[in-house]
């Protein structure tokens, strides 16, 4: 069995004292094993990226972007290797794999315009023969630890963004699918990135710990489950450190009674069971306003979820795949479980999903739940599987006031033709990316990702505008050059314009 070490100044390191196994959710085999970082690996990493860091910050920025033009065209030759790591690792098929390739390369191109992103704010003459300018300069060693979910889109919001704008990074990917992370690391190292600048250590709680605790490190970004941003971002703080924990989710969409219901019906399918539900963005929970429109969305999605087909990752003509794991599915068997001992109507099951040929394989079928109220335990979880749940409400106020309600402020969306319903709506509600008949609201790169409320701790945004300014620090210089025509005396109050 093949042992998934770590990347660490251009080398890879098998440090294997402790291993995990690493699955293939189809099959249910481990077929792989990736070795887990102690300290004193995470360390290295660090080093590497601190000694690397002061010619990586003089190095032009145009300079820095030409590696990721390289890089651009290195992920697209490998396209179909990396979707073959990412599907018999995370399960994904292959179709989806390719989504997520795709919207990781336009965050790579994002950072192509590393140039145009840094140059800065200018302004001439605030003062009599006095020039101010801001610019932006790298914090240093930075650190990224990311979720299972995405193993190259997540990385990749933060990795080229944090390398243009002149830091060095050390990435903590998901030990569950590290394989397609460390594959594009090193099309990293082919397409010119000097040794040190990126290292990759693969690992769990030791060699997160080290990276919230080391003062090299001056910043991470954090994509993950609630609870583990929560205690990251604390952590990294307290620690005197710049942070930004993505989190968990429970997305809703609203569907009012003037709603394209095929449109939507269509549209709440491959959001609610695309990658089995397991994307932070997926629509887990469909809120019909009046029961005429309810009984009509449950009968139009029972009918078309007949249709769907799930299986292994090489077979694109799947919709979705398995669970990353075993305990995984049985997490979420469990919250279907709990909904209809709660009282919901439980419409289409999937627990007893079969795949001939895959018996082991962590798949669970789709499955919608009518009837589901917020006091359930279905409802306050993130249950992050191909479970819709539909509830019913007399009002558009009181949908949003669910939403509202919850913990979560991820994303979310209406389905309606009533724009001014729609602008009331974006206007108003408590989550961070909002869809106006677009169910996967994911903004594109030239946007800012995050959501609201617990679904994110920290200030800044992921990738986008924001990611340029979470990897920088601004330093403002203002500048007088002495001119024969102005002398001036001691000044003792504060100097104005007037
Ligand atoms: P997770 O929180 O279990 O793990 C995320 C990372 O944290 C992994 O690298 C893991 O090794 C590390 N980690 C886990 N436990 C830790 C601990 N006790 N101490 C330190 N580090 C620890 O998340 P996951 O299961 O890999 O991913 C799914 C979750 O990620 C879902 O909740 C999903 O909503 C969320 N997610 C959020 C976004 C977003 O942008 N908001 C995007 C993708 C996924």
């Amino acid at each position: 069995m093949s042992t998934l070490g770590h990347l660490i100044n251009g080398q890879t390191v098998v440090n294997a004292q402790r291993t995990q196994p690493v699955y293939n959710p189809a099959t249910g085999q481990a077929h792989k094993q990736v070795a887990l970082a102690d300290k004193a690996t995470v360390e290295s990493a660090i080093a590497a990226a601190h000694q690397a860091f002061p010619a990586w910050r003089d190095t032009p920025p145009a300079k820095r972007a030409r590696v990721m033009f390289r890089f651009k065209e290195l992920l697209e030759q490998n396209a179909e290797r990396i979707c073959q790591l990412i599907g018999e690792e995370h399960g994904k098929i292959s179709h989806d794999a390719a989504g997520e390739l795709q919207r990781g390369i336009e965050n790579v191109e994002y950072a192509c315009g590393a140039p145009e992103l840094l140059k800065g704010e200018h302004s001439r003459n605030v003062g009599p023969n006095i020039d101010s300018w801001s610019e932006f300069q790298p914090l240093g060693v930075v650190a990224g630890i990311t979720p299972f979910n995405f193993p190259v889109m997540v990385p990749l919001w933060m990795i080229p963004m944090a390398l243009v704008c002149g830091n060095c990074f050390v990435l903590k990917p998901s030990e569950r699918d590290p394989g397609a992370t460390l594959y594009i690391a090193q099309l990293l190292h082919e397409a010119g990135l000097p040794a040190g600048v990126l290292n990759v250590v693969n690992g769990d709680k030791e060699a997160v710990d080290t990276l919230l605790h080391d003062a090299r490190v001056q910043a991470v970004s954090f994509v993950g489950s609630t609870p583990i941003a929560e205690h990251i971002y604390r952590t990294a703080t307290a620690n005197g450190k710049r942070c930004q924990a993505l989190g968990g989710a429970k997305n809703h969409a609203i569907v009012l009674p003037d709603a394209d219901l095929d449109n939507a019906v269509n549209s709440l399918l491959g959001a609610a069971f695309g990658s089995s539900g397991e994307r932070c963005m997926a629509l887990s929970v469909a809120v019909a306003v009046g029961d005429a429109v309810a009984d009509a969305l449950v009968e139009k999605l029972h009918v078309a979820m007949q249709g769907l087909t799930f299986g292994v990752y090489s077979e694109s003509s799947n919709d979705f795949g398995p669970l990353i794991t075993r305990q995984h599915k049985d997490k979420v068997v469990g919250y279907i479980t709990s909904a209809e001992r709660q009282g919901a109507h439980l419409v289409v099951d999937g627990r007893d999903a079969r795949v001939p040929g895959y018996e082991e394989g962590f798949f669970v079928g789709a499955t919608l739940i009518d009837r589901v109220t917020p006091a359930m335990d279905s409802y306050q979880a993130e249950i992050f599987g191909p479970v819709l749940q539909v509830m019913r409400v007399a009002t558009m106020e009181q949908a949003m006031q669910l939403i509202n309600d919850h913990e979560y402020g991820n994303g979310t969306c209406i389905y309606t033709r009533d724009g001014e319903a729609a602008r009331y709506f974006s206007d108003r509600i408590q989550v961070g990316m909002v869809g106006i008949n677009v169910p996967l609201p994911v903004p594109v790169a030239a946007h800012s990702f995050g959501g609201w409320k617990r679904s994110l701790f920290g200030d800044l945004h992921a990738y986008g505008p924001d990611g340029v300014r979470f990897y920088t620090k601004r330093k403002t210089i203002t500048q007088r050059w002495p001119s024969a025509h102005i002398r001036e005396g001691a000044e003792f109050s504060m100097p104005t314009m007037k």
